[in-house]
């Protein structure tokens, strides 16, 4: 196991079916050490991930056919951002496609919800990273009735059914779901006030989504009960503590990388011959 870690970052976070309003945003599963040494580990594990990165890119480009999806879910200011650029951008990003989901195109629209999340997951070889994903439409369209209940309570049975697909065909999947608290979101929030370099992340309707968060821990509770599958498995993450948000995630996928089980491959010329070849030049 890894330094410092009591227990693995894939059975402390898993989703067991615990109430989303009652987790301590503030608690760091299964890591015994504090933010310093968190600091510390991130950089060591940073050097494991990108190795192994690597290795998936090799696999990709030699004929392999898995990948891996990192699905980010969270409230504004639960730091998805943050774990993009520290813990995806820590490997070579010839290996990462990076997808964000805003609000639908009038195109996106007149098709099915899927329909854009197919068209950006991860190609052989790839971590594919969803920065917001299907999984909003059964969170802010079903907090805020975009569509009626009977469109929206099919939907959680249609993304068991495509992940499993997407599964099948040789992606790992990862979702994780980020949690900080109404207090911290606060804080955060106030900081891009406060600061001219942070005030392109703010949104004034952040505000008014504060007054929904009750709907919002619901809507999460209910995804997480219904699409907490072995094949693609949810993990409920405490993100008050960013040092320790970053740490976990890139446990996890250190964990998802390590259980592809990849070798380099192996080389499809005779290396004796290329070594007397180059000897020779
Ligand atoms: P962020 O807030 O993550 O920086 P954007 O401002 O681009 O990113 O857009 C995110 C917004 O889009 C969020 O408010 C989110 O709820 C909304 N959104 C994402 N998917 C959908 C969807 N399917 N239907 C309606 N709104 C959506």
């Amino acid at each position: 196991m890894a330094k410092h870690w009591a227990e693995p970052a894939v059975t402390a976070l898993r989703a067991n079916g615990q109430r989303v309003a009652d987790l301590d945003t503030s608690s760091t599963p299964g890591f015994t050490g504090g933010k310093r040494e968190g600091k510390e580990l991130l950089a060591e594990r940073a050097t494991v991930l990108s190795d192994l990165q690597e290795k998936l890119f090799a696999h990709g480009r030699t004929g392999g056919t898995r990948s891996v999806l990192l699905v980010l879910q969270g409230m504004d200011t639960a730091g998805k951002g943050g774990i993009v650029r520290h813990v995806i951008g820590s490997v070579d990003p010839q290996g990462v496609d990076h997808a964000s989901f805003g609000v639908p195109t009038p195109e996106e629209l007149q098709h099915d919800f899927l329909w854009r999340i197919r068209k950006r997951l991860p190609a052989h070889g790839q971590i594919g990273v969803f920065d917001r994903s299907h999984y909003e439409d059964v969170l802010v369209v079903r907090v805020h009735e975009l569509v009626p209940q009977r469109e929206w309570e099919p939907r959680y049975d249609l993304i068991n059914e495509f992940e499993r697909e997407v599964s099948e065909n040789g992606t790992m999947i990862i979702k994780v779901a980020m949690f900080v608290s109404l207090e911290e979101q606060k804080r955060r929030l106030r900081e891009r006030l406060e600061r001219p370099d942070k005030y392109w992340k703010f949104n004034p309707s952040d505000i008014s989504e504060r007054a929904y968060w009750p709907e919002y821990q619901k809507a999460y509770e209910t995804l997480l009960d219904r699409t907490n599958t072995d094949y693609a498995p949810w993990y409920v993450l405490p993100a008050d503590n960013k040092w320790y948000s970053r740490l976990a995630v890139t446990e996890l996928l250190i964990d998802a990388l390590t259980g592809l089980n990849l070798d380099w491959p192996p080389a499809d010329f005779d290396v004796a011959e290329q070594l007397r070849r180059l000897d020779e030049s």
